[in-house]
């Protein structure tokens, strides 16, 4: 009998993994990947804040990071307007804007501490194919390979298209953009001096986020019908179409890695939680990747949950319980509407051509540039504080 069980070992499940470990619980963690292998590189370079960095760092999983980039700036634009205004460290009081991480590293630092912690039992290349959550006083869950593991919680953090999430029927909201998130490493002629990049051009966002030395990793969110024709062109021809959209700020651009792409929507389940069932990360929540918070709201999700459970173990309650239940429910619901609300704003506030929409933007970018205590919530909001 386990405390917990989490299935999905993502960037989310395996930190929930060793935030709990790290608490005394005893863990049953299961992916249907074999993750004994080397990591296959997916393109992502997350922009992480510093609540992500705090729990990176409290879990001692960022000191074995050895390639992280501070952004210390970051320069929005309105693609359609002489719009701009710019984030700096120095108007923060805490440091750097966030962290640049390579999603392969962040996954092989943190499969390393799972196998440091002697109290997490993990099953690999296994799916889930039952959850029996009834009325009893635990879960079982069984595996593809006939394994059975019972604990009184079941944590799911298996992603956007949750197959526990489905099986508890939670209801989910689902919109799609019509865009696909083209993802990549550029260089450049020119240093970044740590400086992150946000264009919102009219055919979607463009971000460029610093990497280590003259280097760059790039989202650009682009309708797909023009975002398949330009996975087809060659790197040197994909490098002049992204020049054209980005300018010349950081000097000539050159294509330097693979390219993968994203379509990108949004999934709001009605509900975060179940009986006995609590979701985390993409699973609770997936939206568009405009402001690089995705993984930020699912990190939060992981120390709510570690920090109401060691509570309850403090205090003796059935982990499983309702009480507990709702107040995870309840501790993440506001910030889970507001990035999902607040993202799909942006997105559809710089994709209309609307006159009126123009003059709102230009009137917001003035008032974010002008009024400190907004650009100081601004700060907050991207920083994940
Ligand atoms: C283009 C792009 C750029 C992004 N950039 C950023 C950024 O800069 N900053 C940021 O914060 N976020 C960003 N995000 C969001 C971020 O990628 C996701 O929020 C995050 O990776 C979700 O992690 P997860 O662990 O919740 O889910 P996943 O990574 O999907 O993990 C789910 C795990 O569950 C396993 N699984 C699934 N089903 C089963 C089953 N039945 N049995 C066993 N295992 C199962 C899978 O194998 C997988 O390992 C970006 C997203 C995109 C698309």
């Amino acid at each position: 009998m386990y405390d917990v069980i989490i299935v999905g070992n993502g960037l989310t499940g395996g930190t929930l993994a060793c935030a709990l470990a790290h608490k005394g619980l005893q863990v049953a963690l299961v992916d249907q990947q074999d993750i004994t292998k080397p990591f296959h590189p997916d393109g992502k370079s997350f922009a992480l804040s510093r609540s992500s960095y705090r729990l990176f760092s409290e879990l001692a999983i960022w000191q074995d990071l050895n390639e992280v980039t501070p952004i210390s700036s970051i320069h929005t634009s309105d693609g359609m307007l002489p719009s701009w205004v710019r984030y700096e460290e120095n108007e923060s009081e805490e440091g750097p804007l966030g962290y640049v991480v390579e999603s392969a590293l962040l996954k092989s630092a943190i499969y390393q501490k799972i196998l440091s912690l002697k109290n997490i039992t993990f099953h690999g290349s296994t799916s889930v194919k039952r959850c029996e959550r009834g009325s009893s006083s635990s879960v079982l869950v069984e595996t593809d390979n006939q394994i059975t593991l019972q604990a009184p919680l079941c944590v799911a953090s298996d992603g956007r298209c949750s197959m526990l999430r489905e099986s508890a029927q939670i209801p989910v909201m689902k919109w799609g953009y019509d865009q696909i998130a083209i993802v990549c490493t550029v260089a450049h002629t020119l240093p970044h001096y740590n400086q992150a990049f946000e264009h919102f051009l009219p055919t979607g966002p463009l971000a460029f986020i610093p990497r280590e030395g003259d280097t760059s990793g790039i989202v650009w969110s682009i309708e797909s019908e023009k975002a398949k024709d330009l996975l087809t062109l060659s790197p040197e021809a994909f490098a002049e179409e992204l020049q054209a959209h980005f300018g010349e700020a950081l000097g000539a651009l050159k294509v330097v890695s693979e390219r993968w792409h994203y379509p990108l929507s949004v999934n709001l389940p009605k509900r975060i939680i179940d009986t006995r069932l609590a979701l985390v990360g993409d699973a609770a929540h997936s939206f568009h990747p405009v402001a690089g918070q995705g993984l930020n709201v699912g990190l939060r999700d992981v120390s709510a949950l570690a920090r109401l459970l060691s509570e309850g173990v403090a205090l003796g309650l059935d982990l499983g319980s309702q009480t507990l239940l709702e107040a995870y429910q309840r501790n993440r619901r506001a910030d889970i509407l507001a990035m999902t609300f607040f993202t799909d704003g942006v997105v559809r506030a710089f994709s209309t051509q609307s006159r009126l929409m123009a003059r709102a933007r230009s009137i917001g970018f003035w008032a974010v540039k002008n009024i400190s205590p907004l650009k100081k919530f601004m700060i907050r909001q991207a920083t994940g504080d």
